[in-house]
Formats: structure tokens, C-alpha cells, sequence
């Protein structure tokens, strides 16, 4: 009989799937060289602060040891920067294992996860990957006035039921840049029991510039079952080091660190964050470009009869009244790389990230 180890698997991981890049990019960055617009990813092609790269190069030689377990020193410095106590704040090697860790930590089998339509993918995996029951509560239709496509905080909150241990949010929403505001927000946790946690994803949340959309973490104070999320990905462009953080009520953050890896977090990640956190001007410029080029692309986009969401994040979904397949396709033929959404139950909707100009404008220029 042949091996195959599925059998052994635990029957939750049996029945995951493996993460789908879509592309096998580095083979692309070879056969299209500079030509390659890479547009699937909502990185920040404006890179990283400089002080971040000589806090890397100068930290090179000492790599041979590991790295601080406590990020004491980055820890120190976001405590200072948000106002908070140290011990509110874990860091992940990425947002992304942070999310996973909140599920791993506070669901289970017997338990509910309720989390949004067209959210971001790994609020259902993180919840299939404790096997605890996912409750996805409806988006906003497609044609709402400010929100297409975006959460609908009132079915979140009429999903919650009593063995509902996280709710998971996103603010912006990827993929659909979709966002909600201070006052939506406080209404919903009103509504939530402290029995429940409310994780807010706030990865692209420096990029926002709507009124009274800012972020929740003014609010941790007053409802100690919420827990925001943060990165280093997106705004201070660092998403290759693997770097991001969660700020919660301490006793959250003594669970999580339970179950951390010691060593999640390497050393170069936490001395470029720490660096990028002190380069306040870098990061305004980052944000200001995102915000101009957003507007400009979707103008464009726009006066090509293209159906552009108003987003607060550094990529745009464009909707199109047939499936998006073609489009993908036909723009990836031009080395022009753009994000399909079928997997979100969005098939007629692409996903495009802001590049640098020259890379949009190649965009614009490869739409049929
Ligand atoms: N949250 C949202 C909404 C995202 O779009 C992403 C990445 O694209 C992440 C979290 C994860 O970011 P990271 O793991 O790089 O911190």
C-alpha cells in the first residue's frame, strides 16, 4: 500500500488547502525582466524607510545570534509611540501569524468564529485551522453608497451567539478597500459581550484619510475584549522581513504569548521596524503618494468606464459586469500582474495594487 500521510493528518488540517501564490513569480521576474508589473500584492513599491536599511546592514554581522525573544527594544518603542504598556503589545512574524494565533488560542471545535463576506482570506482559514465553526455574516450589496461589498456591522453583530470566542474584522477591508467609521464601530462593540473578542485588522489603516475612520486603538481602553492589529507591511513597505503586532488588554497578550514560537521575529525585522517607526517623515511621504495615487488610478481607471470602489487602501477593486477571467488573463499576457478574486466569491472583480507610475500607466495602457 502506497504512503500518504494525509491519512495520518489531524482531521482539521486533512481538510485545508495549501496557500495558492496564483503566479510562480520569481520564473516571471525572469522571463519579463523590468517589464513585469507586479500588481497582486498591495505592497508599497515606494520601499522601505533608508534608516531601516541601515539598521539592517549594521545588524548583518550579528545575525549568528537569535534574536531578542521579548523585542524589548521594538516593544519599548511602540509602547512610547501609542501610548500603552509594553505588556499589551505581541508581535508576529507578520499580522498574519498573529491572526492565526488568536484562533489557535481562543477557538476551538466546540466554539464559533464569525467573520465577514468578502473579508480578508485568512479570517475563514485561521478559523478552519482549529476546526471551530465559522459563521460568515453578510457584506453590504454591491451597490451601497459608501460601501460596496464592505462588512456590515449589524449582521456581524446578529451573528455573534454565545459560544462566539472572535470576531474578526478588517479596517479598510482587503480586498475590497472597503472601510467603516469610529461611530459604526463603537455602536458594534457595544453590542458584543466581553465574552467574545473583536479583532480588528488595521493593515492598511495609516492609508485612510476619510473622516472619522481612524483607528481603534483609542478604544482599548474601554473594551478590554478588543484587539487591533497592526504591520509593518504595508505603510513602512517592509513586508519581505515578516514583521506585525497586536495591542489588546494584557491578560490577551499573556495568552498568545503562550503559545508564540520564542524566536518568531527575527532580528533584522526588529530593528528595520524599529527604525521605520522613528522615520515619521518616511512614512508621511509613503502615505501621501498612496493617497494621490489611489485617486489618480481610479480616475483613470474611471474615465476608461471602468467601475472603480472608493478605497482607503494602496490598491483598488475593480467591479466589471462579466467574469474577470478574461481581463486577468489578457492583462497577464502583458506581464501586467493583477489580483483575480474568485476565491473570494468576487469572480467579476480584479484586484489591483498600486505600482509606481510607470507601472500603472503600463497598466492603463494594457487594458483592452
Ligand atoms: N490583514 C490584511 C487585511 C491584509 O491584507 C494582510 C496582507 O495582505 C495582512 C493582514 C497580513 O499582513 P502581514 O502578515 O504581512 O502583516
Amino acid at each position: 500500500m502506497s504512503f500518504d500521510a494525509a491519512t495520518l493528518a489531524n482531521p482539521t488540517t486533512r481538510v485545508l488547502r495549501a496557500y495558492d501564490p496564483g503566479h510562480d513569480l520569481p520564473t516571471l521576474r525572469a522571463r519579463f525582466g523590468e517589464l513585469l508589473a507586479e500588481l497582486g500584492s498591495n505592497e508599497t513599491v515606494l520601499g522601505p524607510s533608508p534608516r531601516a536599511l541601515t539598521a539592517m546592514s549594521d545588524a548583518l554581522a550579528e545575525t549568528f545570534r537569535y534574536p531578542d525573544p521579548q523585542a524589548g527594544a521594538l516593544k519599548r518603542a511602540l509602547a512610547e509611540h501609542w501610548r500603552i504598556e509594553s505588556s499589551r503589545i505581541a508581535l508576529g512574524n507578520g499580522s498574519h501569524e498573529l491572526l492565526m494565533l488568536l484562533a489557535q488560542c481562543f477557538a476551538d471545535p466546540e466554539t464559533s468564529v464569525v467573520f465577514p463576506e468578502y473579508g480578508f482570506a485568512v479570517f475563514p482559514i485561521a478559523t478552519a485551522a482549529v476546526g471551530a465553526i465559522g459563521i460568515r455574516a453578510n457584506a453590504l450589496p454591491g451597490d451601497h453608497a459608501t460601501a460596496p461589498y464592505g462588512h456590515d456591522l449589524d449582521a456581524l453583530a446578529a451573528a455573534v451567539r454565545e459560544d462566539t470566542k472572535l470576531v474578526y474584522l478588517a479596517n479598510p477591508n482587503n480586498p475590497t478597500g472597503t472601510w467603516f467609521s469610529d461611530a459604526e464601530l463603537e455602536g458594534f462593540l457595544a453590542r458584543v459581550a466581553q465574552s467574545t473578542l473583536v479583532v480588528v485588522d488595521e493593515a492598511y489603516q495609516e492609508f485612510v484619510d476619510a473622516p472619522g475612520a481612524g483607528s481603534a486603538i483609542r478604544l482599548l481602553d474601554s473594551y478590554p475584549n478588543l484587539v487591533v492589529t497592526r504591520t509593518f507591511s504595508k505603510a513602512h513597505a517592509l513586508a519581505g522581513l515578516r514583521i506585525g503586532y497586536l495591542l489588546a488588554d494584557a491578560s490577551v497578550v499573556d495568552v498568545i504569548e503562550r503559545l508564540r514560537e520564542s524566536f518568531n521575529v527575527n532580528m533584522l525585522a526588529q530593528v528595520a521596524a524599529l527604525a521605520a517607526l522613528a522615520d515619521a517623515e518616511h512614512l508621511e511621504k509613503v502615505c501621501r503618494w498612496t493617497r494621490s495615487e489611489r485617486e489618480w488610478l481610479s480616475a483613470e481607471l474611471d474615465s476608461r468606464g471602468y467601475r472603480v470602489l472608493p478605497s482607503q487602501t494602496n490598491f483598488v477593486l475593480v467591479v466589471l459586469d462579466h467574469d474577470a477571467g478574461s481581463l486577468e488573463q489578457h492583462l497577464f499576457k502583458r506581464g501586467v500582474i493583477v489580483r483575480p478574486m474568485g476565491g473570494y466569491g468576487l469572480g467579476h472583480c480584479i484586484r489591483i495594487s498600486l505600482g509606481t507610475r510607470a507601472e500603472n500607466e503600463r497598466l492603463l495602457a494594457a487594458l483592452p
